[in-house]
Formats: structure tokens, sequence, C-alpha cells
């Protein structure tokens, strides 16, 4: 048992190899002219499976679901969550059973995200939009258990202690140089996992993808609950979600759209995209210090534009 145990947890290891993470460094005339440096940390590129922060949320709960003996892994996600796509990919490689338990009714067509997660042999399970909303109740825990038996819980989104140990690893000695980081906001365990892992010198940014000003609180609520230390410099910006999670307009595609025609550098729409346009904002209101140099994750979510893209019959770059 001992023995299988360890095999297993090599497996994984192995398994979850991240891909070289490239850093590329931009160049645009607005950056000359306000004196700022700017560069992309490409998490996107980290593996073909569970890419992007979803990697390296996901990497501790795998080990720990091995550890413990568990077979079947159970999550929650919307119909084209990035998390719901990482965990149906990551599951199917390593032998687990998965379960996604999907927000809303099922659609007769399914979707990328969902066709793939169905094809990597998920099981999907739609719960209506009020109970969804109390996914974290005993009561929906247990009913799901009464259905589906044991299983190893990963919360919406991946966010839990496990997955906050995870995001520490995205930054290291090669990312010191950097005066700021920069990160998507979504449940915030990225946030969180930076925040506790940035140098003294550096200050965190986050830009929150969802509309309102809840957010702040949420992210201190989470520093609380995780024993983050937040005594490094952070800020986080509510003003670029576009009218709300999920929401975009003709200003973020035509953004997005450039950006690639510039740097072949995909953005989604839900994440990526927006905290992008934030930065270059910002940087056009001299929000930063001459000569501060940036780095923004690029936290991935390019599964979610072949979706987009069959809803609304555009042609974002993938
Ligand atoms: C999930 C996700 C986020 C948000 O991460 P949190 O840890 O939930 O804040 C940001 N960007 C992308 C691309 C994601 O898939």
């Amino acid at each position: 048992m001992i023995k299988f145990w360890i095999f297993g947890v090599l497996l994984i290891k192995e398994l979850l190899i991240p891909h070289q993470i490239e850093t590329q460094e931009l160049d645009f005339p607005l950056l000359k002219e306000k004196g700022i440096r700017l560069s992309i940390k490409r998490l996107d590129q980290v593996h073909p499976l569970a890419s992007g922060n979803k990697f390296f949320k996901l990497k501790y709960n795998l080990i720990e679901a091995q550890r413990l003996g568990e077979s079947v892994l159970l999550t929650f996600g919307g119909a084209y969550s990035n998390h719901i796509f990482a965990v149906a990919a990551a599951a199917k490689k390593l032998g687990f059973a998965s379960i996604g338990v999907i927000r809303g009714e099922e659609h007769q067509r399914l979707n990328p995200t969902l066709s793939f997660a169905a094809s990597s042999g998920m099981h999907l399970h739609y719960i209506n939009r009020t109970d969804y909303r109390r996914k974290n109740d005993e009561e929906i825990i247990q009913s799901l258990e009464k259905e589906f038996g044991d299983f190893y819980l990963i919360p919406e989104g991946g966010t839990n202690e496990l997955a906050i140990q995870g995001t520490k690893e995205i930054l290291n000695e090669s990312t010191y140089e950097f005066s700021h980081i920069a990160t998507s906001i979504g449940t915030g365990g990225t946030f969180a996992g930076l925040l506790d892992s940035i140098a003294p010198h550096q200050k965190l940014l986050g830009f929150s993808a969802l509309k309102g000003d809840f957010i702040f609180d949420e992210m201190t609520n989470l520093f609380s609950k995780f024993n983050i230390k937040h005594s490094w410099e952070y800020q986080i910006f509510n003003q670029f979600h576009f009218g709300g999670y999920g929401k975009t307009n003709r200003e973020l595609i035509d953004f997005i759209r450039w950006f690639y025609d510039q740097f072949q550098i995909p953005l989604d729409q839900v994440y990526t995209g927006k905290m992008m346009f934030g930065i270059i904002e910002l940087i056009r209101k001299d929000h930063f210090p001459k000569g501060s140099h940036l780095l923004a994750i690029h936290t991935g979510g390019l599964q979610g534009i072949a979706g987009y893209n069959q809803k609304y019959g555009t042609s974002l770059p993938l």
C-alpha cells in the first residue's frame, strides 16, 4: 500500500512537471514614452492539460487526493469554466474519475469546454443557480455524497489551502528583478498565494474580473482565513470588469485583437484580456513611477475562447 502510494505520488509529480515557462518583454511606443518596462510570464504554456494558474492550484490537491486514496474528484464550475476543463483533463491523465457540478441547465449541444470535459470522462451533473449559490452548504454536499458516494472535493475555482500552496510557486528567483507583479482575480486564490511570495521591494497588483466592491472584503477575508501575511504592498483594481464577470464589449475584443497582432500572444476575454487592458490603461495614466518593470502573469484561460467564438460568432485568436 505504502509502495503503491509512493509510486502514485511520483506519477503525479512527474505528470505535473511544468513545461518551460517563458517570460517575454513587450515593446511598444507607449512604454518608451513613459519609461516603463512590461513583461509577461506565460503560465498559459505551463502544461497542455492544466493550463495557467489552474496547474498550480490543482497540483497539491491532486497529490492530496492520491495520498488519501480517493478515486473520485468532484468540483464545481460554470459552463465555460477553465477550472472544470483542467480538472477533467488532470483526472483523466492521472486515473481519477471526475464529477463536474455545473451551474445552470443542461444544453442539447455541449459547448467546447463541456464537450472536452465529457470526452475526458467527466460526469457532468447540472444544478440550478439557486442551489449552486448554496454549493458550500453541508446539505448540498451531503446530497451529492448520497448520489455519488465518496469523493475528494475541490472547491469552485480550486481555491483552498493546497491551491494557495501551489500558487506560491509561480514566483521565484527569476521574478525578483520586477518592481510590480500583476494578476487577474477571480476567487482570489492566486492573488493570495502571490502576496505570500512576493519580495519586499515588489508591489502586487490585482485586477478583478468581477464587478463590485465586495472584492476588497473578500480578499481580506481570504488573507485571514489562509493566514496570508499581507504586510507587503498590494493594490486591487476593480474598474476593469467591462460590465461584470464574463461580460465583454467591442473595446475589449478590439484590444485583445490588437494585442495579438502586436505580440502574437493570445489573451482570454474573461481574465487576462481585462487585466492587460487595465495595466496598459494605468501606464497611460502615469500610475507607475518611471523605471518600473512590471511583470504581468498570463494565468491562461485560453480554452474558453473557442466557446466564446462559437457563441458570439467572433474569431478571437487562440
Ligand atoms: C481561474 C482563473 C483566474 C482567477 O484565479 P483565482 O485564483 O480564482 O483568482 C484568473 N485567470 C484565469 C485565466 C483563470 O482561469
